[in-house]
């Protein structure tokens, strides 16, 4: 039972599976970067331009997002000063005479 827990714990604290093609990754090759292990520079290199394009892609869903929500508080706006009452109320307010 013992030895079984030991192992478990040897095989837990050595191995590690690159980021980038999931290998396991042995210790004398491991290249480290950002918290995640490679299996060698070409691998962080491939996880690092996909990790940038995931990231860009993100950035530019994001961008299309606040443009839509910009649109419809633009639409919303409109509505709003189209209503007579209050466009009228505020506009005789502001063009009184001193
Ligand atoms: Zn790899």
């Amino acid at each position: 039972m013992a030895e079984q827990q030991k192992q478990a714990q040897e095989e837990k604290g050595s191995k590690k599976n690159c980021a980038n093609c999931n290998k396991p990754v042995k210790r004398i090759a491991f290249y480290y970067r950002n918290g995640n292990f490679f299996c060698g520079k070409n691998c962080f290199k491939l996880y690092d331009k996909k990790m940038k394009e995931e990231k860009l892609k993100k950035l530019e869903e994001e961008k299309k997002k606040q443009e839509e929500e910009a649109k419809k508080k633009v639409e919303v706006e409109q509505v709003q000063a189209v209503a007579p009452e209050q466009a009228n109320k505020e506009k005789s307010a502001g063009e009184q005479p001193a």
